[in-house]
């Protein structure tokens, strides 16, 4: 009987906030920022946030800001804000746990009925959102920004990062999407989804096309970084290509298998050769010790070439199979 009240009191109050839910037509947008060492930054982001709140009166808004383990004041930049302002949030990992991860604790803990996620160096200007809330109000469930040019960054990353999405563009069927960045509107639709995709290899770009719904894109132009450096370097960066190929498609494992049978093919064809040879003209004396040495040396590399892809694929595995949690919290504010 108390179960039934119980039900029954829930019920009714929850088509009572319903009710109150149509009268209060407001959406909720929260600004999703991973933050790695910018407690520079911090100040004139907020300030250029605040800016656009009170351009949009007609939204709430949710301002949640994701330490991702920094080592110097960020997080207390983060403190002195949420004093100030009840619409920023915080959440605190208990590490560096890279940007992909804080972008994942972020979504787990936003509110709002879309999520834009930014980053924290405004190299990415807020000036583009209202554009991307207009698109969102018109129904597009992930509103992602290209960026029309690279400013800041140097010219061999530029290259580098253009032959990586070749690559990638060669390995797989979905349409890997040029110079666009995690800079995106996303609906609740599309972060629940997000939400849903739980690996630890995480590479954030792969999931969004995975994830599919109705996309559209806005452009945008790149700026140089507000202060600081970027806390990718080279060897981050070929990380992140390396778990963006293997995250994102299993063609490198069908490589090897290619070159392992036409490398088997040739030696069949010249074994046929040699034999005929041998029966015809006679067989040679030993000879040959460089065309022998390099056969030995090609087939050792592709060997090991193969071995690594496996490798890298196994390690994957490994990681995964121990289902530990993507991030851990250490404090939470506002969330
Ligand atoms: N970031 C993070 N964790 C990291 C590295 C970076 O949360 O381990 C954040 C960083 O604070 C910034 C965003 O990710 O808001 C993009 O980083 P950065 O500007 O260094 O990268 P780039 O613009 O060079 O790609
Ligand atoms: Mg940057």
């Amino acid at each position: 009987m108390h179960e039934i009240s119980n039900k029954f009191g829930f019920s009714l109050t929850y088509s009572y906030l319903c009710r109150l839910k149509q009268f209060d037509p407001m959406k909720k947008v929260t600004i999703l920022v991973p933050c790695y060492n910018e407690e520079h930054s911090i100040p004139i982001l907020y300030a250029r946030l605040n800016e656009l709140r009170e351009q949009l009166p007609e939204y709430a808004w949710e301002f949640l800001l994701v330490n991702d383990g920094s080592r110097d004041g960020t997080l207390d930049a983060i403190r002195s804000l949420r004093a100030q302002d009840p619409q920023v949030c915080y959440i605190d990992l208990s590490r560096n746990f890279g940007k992909e991860r804080a972008m994942l604790a972020g979504l787990d803990y936003a509110t709002g009925d879309c999520v834009i996620i930014i980053d924290a160096d405004l190299q990415q200007p807020p000036e583009t959102i209202p554009q991307m809330l207009k698109l969102w109000e018109e129904g597009y469930e992930d509103v992602y920004a290209r960026r029309l040019t690279r400013h800041g960054d140097p010219w061999l990353r530029r290259k580098l990062s253009l032959l990586f999405y070749n690559l990638l563009q060669r390995f797989t069927r979905d349409d890997v999407l040029r110079n666009v960045g995690d800079f995106r509107l996303l609906d609740r639709k599309c972060v629940d989804a997000l939400k849903q995709l739980r690996e630890h290899e995480r590479y954030t770009k792969g999931l969004f096309v995975w994830i599919g719904y109705k996309k559209t894109e806005v452009t945008y132009v790149q700026q140089e970084r507000a202060v600081g450096n970027s806390s990718f370097g080279f060897l981050s960066l070929l990380t992140l290509a390396v778990d963006g190929i293997t995250s994102f498609s299993t063609a490198p494992l069908r490589i090897s298998t290619v070159m392992g049978l036409i490398v088997s093919l040739a030696a069949f064809f010249y074994m046929c050769y040699v034999l005929i040879k041998t029966i015809v003209i006679g067989g040679d004396p030993v000879q040959g010790f460089p065309t022998l040495i390099i056969v030995m040396l090609f087939l050792g590399g592709v060997q090991l070439l193969s071995l690594g892809i496996i490798g890298e694929y196994l390690a994957r595995i490994f990681n995964e199979t121990k289902n530990r949690p993507v991030y851990l919290i250490r404090e939470k504010e506002g969330v």
